[in-house]
């Protein structure tokens, strides 16, 4: 039977911590949840193979034995429930923001579809998503995010605006939230577009929550405002991938600046610059360049970026390179020292 490999489907590390787990999990789920990619087969299955993925890996005991067993011990049967509230064996997309992974649940008023409000006279929330280029999510920006929200309330006459029914059954007198306004009491009568500026902090990720107070449905019996919640929605960009705070970004080079080093263009977050790089690089060889990464969410500090080099082999190359080439291939052949001379010789000795 084959093992499936859960550290890749989340594309983290056998090492990674507990906390990275978590995080990457909640991005990714957040991102390919059906409620918000719907009829979309693809983001379906990888949905799901993430969900099966973080039953495993989330939880210490599970992980442990399937670090030594593998997946075979889990195979068919699944997780009832999962540890997910509402035991669907998937968190709801309210559940994947700020609070779900702290505690067991306590589920506070960001919820719109919430059926128990405790004050019941505070104006409902009301949840948006932003779109935000790479650049603007690392860098901070200001966005206007139009809204509509409850402006005056008319009372619900299934309940008298109590918000709650009473029936009787024998001899009792049970009651139970009003089923038409959803426990309110009311119902929103006018609503009034609104347009509200966001101002979104350098460093937000996909998944990063704002909350902006006061701006949810306007309050009724002189209650206060519901809250407005801000999802952030963070566009891929064409040089670099994100991990937390770092930034990855793989760049080509010759055969020639591979071996004998020198000065390349790259991108950063400030604009082109300028790298130094030295004699004598590897294939796949990363530099590092501290603090040139991403401003980390309420905090002073930075990241780092993480320069790949990837050294291009040419398929085609000219006649004069051609020469270039072979004149270089003899050099090589000359000097004793090098690794394919010292092979060379190697197996000259073996096979006489
Ligand atoms: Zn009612």
């Amino acid at each position: 039977m084959s093992s499936k490999d859960f550290y890749s489907v989340l594309g983290i590390s056998k090492d990674a911590s507990d906390e990275q787990i978590k995080k990457t999990y909640k991005k990714l789920a957040f991102k390919y949840h059906p409620d918000r990619n719907q009829g979309d087969k693809k983001s379906e299955e990888k949905f799901k193979e993430i969900n099966e993925a973080y039953q495993i890996l989330g939880d210490s005991e599970r992980r442990s034995q399937y670090d030594t067993f593998g997946s075979a011990g889990f195979e068919g049967g699944g997780f009832p429930g999962g540890g997910f509230p509402g035991g669907r064996g998937f968190p709801d997309l309210e559940d994947l923001m700020d609070g779900f992974f702290n505690q067991g649940r306590t589920r506070s008023s960001s919820s719109r579809s919430s059926s128990s409000r405790s004050t019941r006279s505070k104006g409902r929330d009301i949840r948006e998503e932003l779109v935000l280029e790479f650049q603007e999510a690392v860098k901070g920006t200001k966005k206007n995010v139009s809204i509509r929200r409850a402006k005056s309330y008319k009372m619900c006459n299934a309940c008298d605006g109590n918000g709650q029914v009473n029936y009787s059954q024998g001899f009792f007198s049970i009651s139970r939230s009003c089923g038409s306004c959803g426990g309110v009491g009311a119902f929103p009568e006018k609503t009034e577009n609104k347009t509200v500026e966001i101002k979104v902090p350098a460093g937000v990720d996909t998944g990063t929550r704002l909350r902006i107070r006061n701006e949810g449905d306007i309050g009724f019996d002189s209650g206060p405002n519901g809250d407005l919640y801000i999802d952030m929605i963070v566009k891929d960009h064409p040089f670099f991938s994100r991990e937390e705070e770092n930034i990855v970004c793989e760049i080509p080079i010759s055969i020639p600046q591979a071996i004998i080093g020198g000065k390349i263009d790259i991108p950063t977050l400030d604009g082109k610059s300028e790298l130094k790089i030295p004699s004598g690089i590897q294939p796949g060889q990363i530099m590092r360049l501290r603090g040139k990464g991403i401003k980390i969410l309420n905090s002073s500090g930075y990241g780092d970026l993480f320069v790949k080099l990837n050294i291009v082999i040419p398929s085609k190359i000219s006649d004069k390179q051609r020469m270039l080439m072979e004149e270089f291939q003899e050099e090589i052949e000359k000097d004793s020292k090098n690794p394919i001379s010292e092979y060379l010789a190697k197996i000259k000795n073996f096979f006489n």
